[in-house]
């Protein structure tokens, strides 16, 4: 798999210099930053400040579509990019790196998933946003963390049996909570599959009034220790209603920026990953999109060639095939 690339700490002077240069140039360009929650603060407050958007892949993709920028700056990781071009295809929609990937992505690809896919013709495919294009365009259904549930409930119902890729955490989340017949790809987040539920009861022993919130992307024994089990968006509805003052978080600690901002006085700590031997006790936070610099941002925003090394390119075949599982769930009625 291919390792993420590190990059620089810059001082505060240097990165308001940068944040400046970043802003005068996404008025140059008609462009608009759309990024992820699991992104560094730093792009989060950036975002805000000029009238962009914070948000999990598909509102990512959906404010893209509804702003009118003719660029979209996508702070996050490749397939993030992907879906955004795949709903604004007359858009340009250019990312800091297109290293950025994701190891759910990386560990699903397109051939082989279509051959296992032909290998179960009787199963309806159902995957994850967090995959490529061309995986998209095998699926039946499109969905995020927070309608998965409702999606394979339905499916459920008509009597369907389900292909479900490529989080076989989440997979297996969804086949235990709507008891589906849910054959699974082994696909996982290498962020999410880390947390130890262990260290979360042992950090409860000292905060006992604690919370303990867990993306579904963490395995069974994560899952078993929390209050709320959700997207990012239903745990970040959890930490504005919860009545605890405290919340042990289990998933990209990037999201702490929100958490934090709409919940000053609460104490958001992150769900340890490790045992009590290592040296890191918590490493929440993904390799790829911490690659989402403002060095890199305002290189790509500076880069006026016709051809930018950054911009997202999806075949107008693969957008038209990948846009009808997508279009299911976006149309699929919200409870
Ligand atoms: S946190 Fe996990 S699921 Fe999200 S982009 Fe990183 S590797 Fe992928």
């Amino acid at each position: 798999m291919a390792k993420a690339k590190p990059v620089a700490t810059l001082s505060e002077a240097e990165s308001s210099v940068y944040r400046e240069r970043i802003k005068k140039r996404l008025q140059e360009r008609n462009a608009v930053l759309i990024a992820h929650y699991y992104t560094d603060p730093e792009i989060q407050a950036l975002a805000e400040e000029t009238g962009g958007f914070i948000g999990d892949s598909l509102e990512m993709a959906r404010f893209g579509a509804r702003h009118e920028a003719q660029t979209l700056v996508v702070a996050g990781v490749r397939f993030m990019g992907e879906t955004a071009k795949i709903l604004s295809p007359e858009k340009r929609v250019l990312m800091p790196t297109l290293e950025a990937t994701c190891s759910l992505d990386v560990g699903c690809p397109a051939d082989e998933f279509a051959a296992f896919c032909d290998q179960h013709p009787d199963r309806t495919v159902v995957v994850y946003a967090n995959t490529s294009a061309a995986v998209k365009a095998r699926a039946d259904w499109v969905v995020t963390s927070s309608i998965a549930l409702d999606v394979v409930r339905h499916l459920k119902d008509q009597g369907q049996k389900i292909l479900w890729a490529p989080d076989k955490h989440l997979g297996d989340y969804v086949r235990r909570e709507t008891g589906a017949d849910v054959l699974l790809w082994d696909g996982a987040c290498i962020v999410h599959e880390e947390f130890k539920a262990k260290g979360v009861l042992d950090l409860k022993k000292v905060h006992p009034g604690a919370a303990v919130l867990v993306h579904p992307e963490s395995p069974q024994s994560m899952v078993e220790v929390a209050d709320v089990v959700g997207s990012t968006s239903q745990l970040l509805k959890a930490a504005r209603e919860l009545p605890n003052d405290t919340f042990i978080v289990a998933t990209d600690r990037g999201i702490f920026y929100k958490m934090q901002q709409e919940n000053p006085q609460r104490r958001f700590m992150e769900a340890p990953t490790a045992g009590n031997g290592a040296t890191c006790r918590s490493c929440a936070h993904c390799p790829w999109m911490a690659m989402n610099s403002l060095e890199r941002m305002l290189r790509v925003l500076d880069d006026e060639q016709p051809s930018n090394p950054e911009e997202i390119h999806v075949s107008p075949d693969l957008i038209d095939q990948a846009l009808k599982p997508l279009t299911r769930m976006l149309e699929f009625p919200r409870p």
